[in-house]
């Protein structure tokens, strides 16, 4: 049986004594929320805090509320669960709550937190292994080694983002809120993604993540299509979110049989140490009816910047030649096509 490490544990009560405490402990500190990610990668010695600070009682991170212009905020303290089960309250963003539903278990579910989720760390078989495989093979760069053994001789790491619903929120367009020592400051959630897999987001150590802000729903469209080894619970090793704004389309008004496309978001997860903006795709559609022609160009664009290596489940020829099916089967879903 894997046994945690000793560590400290803190339970504060307030965001701003969770801020005090986390920049207190420095470099040894780690905040935990559901602890689904963090307590396995301790376990494994992949993660080694020895202060964690437990971010369940704050109320700032809880509920879901009405955002300014009409969208909504959502805890990113909420669990998984509740994401899940909010139907009324998420009844326009059907991405988020059945995004929600892919991930893990539910027991699991019940633990993880949305924030959690977000900041899920990155993956890789060279990594997710206990501390005495990764000995046996020196370690590697992003924990206590010097190789990357899925490309030796790389500056940098290429472990996966495997977070579900990371490229859900980036496809949204949805906000971010942080707070930290220096203050409070809102990002779109694609700036708090880093394209590398040991420093893969951009919030600083001492920065809680506090909400997470969806634009109001109407108008617009959005899907979340997950590819994974075992339909009962795994990672993804492709998600595919894509947002679209379909002219002729106002809420849930009919949509013309080859709808124009005003604005379009596609964007990979699984794929790479970041949520990947397909943007040739999204320009090539931009302007354009939504024809199979024009899907089937699309798909064909978007599968270029996915660049899986040989780290996770599948092949790498067959993880990069999944893409192009599954964008094309998510435009036709934001068309409402079969
Ligand atoms: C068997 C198994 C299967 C899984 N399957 C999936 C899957 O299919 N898809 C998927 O996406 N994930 C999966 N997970 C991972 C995990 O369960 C979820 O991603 C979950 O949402 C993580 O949330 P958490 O609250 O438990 O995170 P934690 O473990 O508490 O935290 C994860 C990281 O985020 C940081 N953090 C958490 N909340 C905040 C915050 N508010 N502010 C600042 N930092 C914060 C922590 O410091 C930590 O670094 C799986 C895990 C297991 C064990
Ligand atoms: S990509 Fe390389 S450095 Fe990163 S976790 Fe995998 S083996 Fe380690």
């Amino acid at each position: 049986m894997l046994r945690l490490p000793p560590f400290e544990y803190r339970r504060p009560r307030t965001l701003d004594e969770a801020i005090r405490m986390r920049a207190d402990a420095g470099p040894e500190g780690e905040f935990v929320a559901g602890g689904t990610d963090l307590y396995p990668n301790m376990k494994r010695r992949q993660q080694t805090p020895a202060v964690v600070i437990d971010l369940a009682d704050l109320p700032d991170l809880r509920g879901v509320a009405a955002a300014p212009g009409g969208g909504l905020r959502l805890g990113a303290g909420l669990r998984l669960s509740e994401v899940e089960s909010q139907k009324d309250l998420l009844a326009g963003y059907p991405a988020i709550t059945g995004g929600a539903a892919s991930i893990s278990t539910p027991i699991l579910r019940n633990m993880g937190t949305l924030g959690g989720n977000l900041l899920l760390d990155t993956r890789c078989n060279y990594y997710d292994q206990g501390y005495e495989w990764r000995r046996a093979i020196d370690f590697c760069m992003k924990k206590d080694g010097e190789t990357c053994w899925v490309a030796p001789g790389s500056a940098r790491c290429w472990a996966v983002q495997s977070s579900d619903l990371a490229p859900v929120v980036v496809a949204l367009g949805a906000e971010v809120e942080l707070r930290g020592r220096e203050g409070a400051r809102t990002i779109p959630a694609e700036a708090l993604y880093l394209d590398d897999g040991m420093r893969f987001h951009s919030k600083r150590p001492d920065e809680v993540l506090v909400s997470i802000s969806l634009p109001a729903p109407g108008g617009w469209r959005a899907t979340y299509r997950k590819v994974r080894r075992r339909g009962s619970f795994d990672f993804p090793v492709l998600g595919t979110a894509v947002w679209a704004r379909l002219a002729g389309r106002n809420g849930g008004a009919p949509l013309a049989e080859e709808p124009v496309v005003e604005e379009v978001r596609i964007v990979l997860g699984a794929v790479g140490s970041r949520p990947i903006r397909a943007r040739a795709a999204e320009d090539a559609l931009r302007g354009k009816a939504l024809t199979e022609e024009a899907i089937r160009a699309a798909a064909d664009l978007a599968s270029r910047p996915a660049k899986p290596l040989d780290n996770t489940d599948f092949t790498i020829g067959w993880r990069k030649e999944i893409v192009r099916p599954e964008v094309a089967r998510a435009l036709r879903e934001v068309a409402g096509r079969p």
